[in-house]
C-alpha cells in the first residue's frame, strides 16, 4: 500500500489500531472531508456532524474565511517563537481583548494548557496580591469537572479512568459539588487560603449539566466577598456555543439581544480554546484584567508555539466569523427549536428520559443504566442514518452541531434522530 493511496475505512481503522496508542475509543467512521455542517467518510457517504469536534468547529468545517487566513499566513510567516516579536500577535491580542472586554490575553495552544496557565496566574496572584503564605494556596474545583488531561488537571478530576495510576497527584485543590452554592460558601469559610474557584459554566463532558439559573452570578458574588478569583473554563461553552458569545457573558462586546435580562458574570480569568480557531488550528488563551495578568513577568510562563502568527491570524478570522454570521443568535434560536422538537418526541418516548442544554450544546439522557451500551448502539444507528454523535458518559448522548447550521438542516437532523430513536423504543 503506497502512502498516498486512498484507504478504505477498515484499512484506516486497522492502521490506527496497530500503530497508534489506544487512548481513544472512536465511533467506527473514517472521515475524509468536511464542509460547513457536513463531513464525508472515505467511501463518500455524507453525514451531519453533531459533535463539532467537541465544540471546536462552531464555525463549520473548513470555513473559507478561516482557511484563507491560515493559508495566507502560512505562506508568509509561521513561527518566530516569543524570542522575537511578530506583526500578528499584537493585532490578535488587541482584537481578542476588545472582543471579550478584558485588558490582556495570554496565548497558548490547547485547552489544557490554558487551564494550567489560569491556575498558575491564580496562584501567583494569591501570593503576590492577596498575600497568602507561599505554597498554601488552594483552588476550589467542582466534582465531575473536565478541564483537560495534564498531571495537575487530572489530580483534581474524579473520573477514575482519567486518574488511576497517574499519581502522585498535585496538591492544593478542594473539590465541592457542582451547582451547590452552600458548598461553595462553606469551602470559602472553612479555608482562609483559597485563591480561586475554577468552574465550567455548563459541565460539558460530564453530560451537559446546566446549573441553576443564578448559580454563576451568585458564585461570582461569593468569590468577590472572599477575595477569590472566579475562573471560568469556557473552552467548550464559549464562542457562541450556548447561544451567547460566552456562557458567562459578562458585558462582552456581542450584540446578542438574548443576553439582556439574563444574569451577567464577568470572570476574573476567562479560559478559551477549541472554537477560538474554528477547529482549524490549536489555539487557546487566558484573558484577564491588568491587576491579575500583570503578576506574570518575563520567564514566568510560555510556550514555543503559543501566540504564533498562524494562530493569531486564524483566531482573528474565527472570531470575525462568529460576529459577522451572528452565530450566537443562531445557536440560541436553533437551540430553542431543537429542545422543543425533542421534548415533543420525549413526551411519547420510553427510551429517552430528557433533553437538556443551552443554545446548541445539548444532550439527551437514555432511559437505561450507565453501563448499558444502548447509547453507543443508538450512535451507531445515527451514523448509519447520516448523523454523527457520541455518548459522553454511559447513557448520555451530546448533540452539538456546528453553529452555521440553518433551520431546515436542523429539522432534517431532528427527523433523523427521532426516526433512529423509534427503532429503540421498547
Ligand atoms: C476540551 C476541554 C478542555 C481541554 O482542551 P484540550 O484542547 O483538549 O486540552 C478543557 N476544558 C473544557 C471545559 C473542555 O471542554
Amino acid at each position: 500500500m503506497a502512502v498516498l493511496d486512498q484507504l478504505t475505512s477498515q484499512q484506516a481503522i486497522d492502521l490506527e489500531n496497530k500503530y497508534g496508542a489506544h487512548n481513544y475509543h472512536p465511533l467506527p467512521v473514517v472521515l475524509h472531508r468536511g464542509e460547513g455542517v457536513y463531513v464525508w467518510d472515505v467511501e463518500g457517504k455524507k453525514y451531519y456532524d453533531f459533535l463539532s469536534a467537541y465544540s471546536a468547529v462552531n464555525q463549520g468545517h473548513c470555513h473559507p474565511k478561516i482557511v484563507n487566513a491560515m493559508t495566507q499566513q502560512a505562506q508568509t510567516l509561521t513561527l518566530t517563537s516569543r524570542a522575537f516579536y511578530n506583526d500578528m500577535l499584537g493585532k490578535y491580542e488587541k482584537f481578542a481583548s476588545e472582543y471579550f472586554n478584558f485588558d490582556k490575553l495570554l496565548p497558548m495552544n490547547t485547552g489544557a494548557e490554558a487551564v494550567e496557565t489560569a491556575l498558575k496566574i491564580c496562584r501567583k496572584w494569591a501570593y503576590e496580591v492577596k498575600g497568602i503564605p507561599e505554597n498554601d494556596a488552594e483552588i476550589i474545583v467542582c466534582e465531575n469537572n473536565f478541564h483537560g488531561r495534564t498531571t495537575t488537571i487530572i489530580s483534581f478530576s474524579n473520573d477514575p479512568v482519567a486518574r488511576q495510576n497517574f499519581g502522585p497527584y498535585t496538591e492544593g485543590f478542594i473539590k465541592i459539588e457542582y451547582d451547590n452554592l452552600q458548598a461553595l460558601e462553606d469551602a470559602l469559610k472553612a479555608n482562609k487560603n483559597v485563591a480561586g474557584f475554577l468552574v465550567e459554566p455548563i459541565q460539558g463532558e460530564a453530560g451537559v449539566y446546566v446549573p441553576s439559573e443564578n448559580y454563576l452570578s451568585k458564585a461570582k458574588a461569593l468569590c468577590e466577598q472572599y477575595n477569590v478569583l472566579f475562573i471560568a473554563d469556557e473552552v467548550q461553552t464559549g464562542i457562541a456555543r450556548t447561544g451567547r458569545l460566552l456562557a458567562t457573558c459578562g458585558n462582552c462586546s456581542c450584540s446578542n439581544k438574548n443576553c439582556s435580562g439574563t444574569p451577567e458574570v464577568k470572570p476574573d480569568l476567562l479560559i478559551l480554546g477549541k472554537a477560538l480557531s474554528g477547529g482549524a488550528y490549536p489555539v487557546s488563551a487566558v484573558l484577564a484584567n491588568d491587576p491579575i495578568m500583570n503578576v506574570i513577568k518575563p520567564g514566568n510562563h510560555g510556550s514555543t508555539f503559543g501566540g504564533n502568527p498562524i494562530a493569531a491570524a486564524v483566531a482573528i478570522a474565527a472570531l470575525e466569523v462568529v460576529r459577522d454570521e451572528r452565530l450566537a443568535e443562531n445557536a440560541y434560536e436553533l437551540g430553542e427549536l431543537f429542545r422543543s422538537e425533542m421534548n415533543r418526541y420525549i413526551e411519547r418516548s420510553s427510551i429517552v428520559k430528557l433533553v437538556r442544554g443551552k443554545g446548541l450544546l445539548n444532550a439527551i439522557v437514555i432511559n437505561d443504566d450507565e453501563e448499558s451500551d444502548t447509547a453507543w448502539n443508538i450512535c451507531l444507528a445515527l451514523r448509519d442514518h447520516g448523523l454523527l454523535a457520541k455518548p459522553t458518559h454511559g447513557n448520555i448522548i451530546r448533540f452539538a452541531p456546528p453553529l452555521v447550521m440553518n433551520k431546515e438542516q436542523l429539522l432534517d437532523c431532528v427527523s433523523i434522530i427521532t426516526t433512529t430513536l423509534k427503532a429503540f423504543e421498547i
